[in-house]
């Protein structure tokens, strides 16, 4: 009998495994999961509220990105059941598998933090990661000419952890534009010690924030957001006060995971090898992106490179094979600065961001802002759809992080 392959989650992940392994496996039977039929291109968010981007413009039918022969089901999930192999559907049906990859990504949490979604929610307080509030922050910034605008991280993991400040970078820009740049103060807030996680590209970025008049505010862990009051309150009792506020929700795994024992950890995200992807719970249960506890950023450039070694994996793992230990955390971010420029940081487990050019000698430069990386970043949205979820291979880049170009040691 053919294998029975299960995905749960048709974002980024999901579907381009489904679609590698459609290739890879044209007998499997591969059924695909998710709870609902939009699939959002997430990096778009980034410049909606800013008027750079159509809120439509980013959405497409999930099951239209799928090879054909690749079933598709829309339901939530309601559990899985790791011993017998099946995966519960809320819609009241079920799918038993011979290999599960859990794909659902990272969940925002706003109820987490106690007065997010109280008064001032949509009003003054507006997060841009998902459609619904990066659309609603749109009017609000375009009507905001003057006062203290406070971008801020509640907590860590979070999905493309450079989004925020970039967003910092834009609203700099925006504000420019506007003419209204000399009556807004810029704050960004984050729980970290620096700008960002990486060192050197912390120091960067936190210069970048430095030049732009961009206040930073470091180690701040946000105990509750008072929409009323206009402030932030820390757990140690500091507060920043805004009269706009930009908030990154915590993240965590789906409920599901919660419900499903032995499936996910206190976040309800899937520990898996960093190496291989599979699961620590089952040899037969892997885990790709955002879903997955592991060392690498949460970013759709990891989920990519990371599909490549599951699939390969996958492949293995029903052929009684062993696995291929090689995906080295490689991670891939274009970083808006405004003024149409970006910038590129490539890295991974053991290297962290420095300079030099991506992906060899010549190429995008690395750690600088340059009109070539701001190209490069707008040219992903049709890469994401045309190259990336079809699960197409790009000659000469692998899902191994290049070394060929780095500068070594970092400056
Ligand atoms: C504002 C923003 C900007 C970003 N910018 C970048 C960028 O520039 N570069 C970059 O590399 N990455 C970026 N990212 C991150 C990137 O979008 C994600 O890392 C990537 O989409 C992860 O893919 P995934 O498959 O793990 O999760 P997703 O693509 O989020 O897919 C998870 C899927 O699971 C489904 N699901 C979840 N729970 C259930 C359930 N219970 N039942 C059924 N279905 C369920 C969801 O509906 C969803 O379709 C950005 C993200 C945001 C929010």
């Amino acid at each position: 009998m053919a294998d029975h392959i299960v995905i749960l989650g048709a974002g980024t992940g999901g579907t381009l495994t489904a679609n590698r392994l459609a290739k890879r496996l044209p007998h499997a039977a591969i059924d695909v999961v998710d709870q609902d039929d939009r699939h959002v291109y997430q990096p778009g968010l980034l410049f909606v509220p800013f008027g750079l981007a159509d809120p439509d413009d980013l959405v497409r039918p999930r099951g239209e990105q799928l090879r054909p022969g690749i079933g598709y089901h829309q339901s939530g999930i309601d559990r899985v059941d790791l011993e017998a192999n099946v995966v519960h559907l809320t819609d009241g049906t079920t799918l038993g598998y011979d290999l599960l990859v859990v794909a659902t990504g990272a969940r925002l949490v706003p109820e987490e933090t106690e007065g997010l979604l109280g008064p001032g929610w949509m009003e003054d307080v507006f997060t841009f990661y998902d459609l619904e509030g990066a659309t609603a922050l749109r009017s609000r910034l375009a009507a905001f000419t003057a006062g203290r605008l406070v971008v801020n991280v509640i907590d860590l993991p979070i999905k493309c952890p450079v989004a925020p400040l970039e967003w910092c970078f834009l609203a700099d820009w925006f504000l420019q534009e506007q003419g209204v740049r000399d009556d807004v103060q810029i704050t960004y807030v984050t729980p970290l010690d620096g700008a960002f996680t990486k060192p050197t590209a912390s120091a960067t970025l936190g210069g970048m924030l430095e030049e732009r008049g961009i206040d930073l505010i470091t180690e701040f862990n946000t105990g509750e957001v008072d929409g009323a009051g206009g402030r932030l309150v820390s757990y140690d009792e500091r507060e920043v006060p805004f009269d706009l506020a930009v908030v990154v929700p915590v993240h965590s795994g789906a409920e599901y995971v919660g419900r499903s024992p032995g499936l996910g950890d206190a976040l309800d995200f899937v520990a898996a090898d960093p190496h291989t992807l599979q699961s620590a719970v089952a040899p037969n249960v892997f885990a790709i992106g955002d879903a997955a506890n592991l060392p690498a950023s949460k970013a759709g450039s990891v989920t990519h490179f990371e599909g490549e070694v599951l699939v390969e994996n996958i492949v293995r793992f029903l052929a009684g094979e062993p696995l291929d230990a090689s995906f080295d955390g490689h991670a891939n971010c274009f970083i808006e600065t405004g003024f149409h420029k970006a910038m590129l940081i490539d890295f991974n487990y053991d290297t962290e961001p420095v300079g030099g050019h991506f992906p060899g000698p010549v190429g995008a430069p690395l750690l600088k802002e340059s009109r070539l990386n701001h190209l490069g970043k707008l040219m992903f949205q049709w890469f994401y759809w045309h190259v990336l979820l079809p699960g197409r291979d790009i000659p000469g880049l692998g899902s191994d992080m290049p070394t060929a170009g780095k500068q070594h040691p970092p400056t």
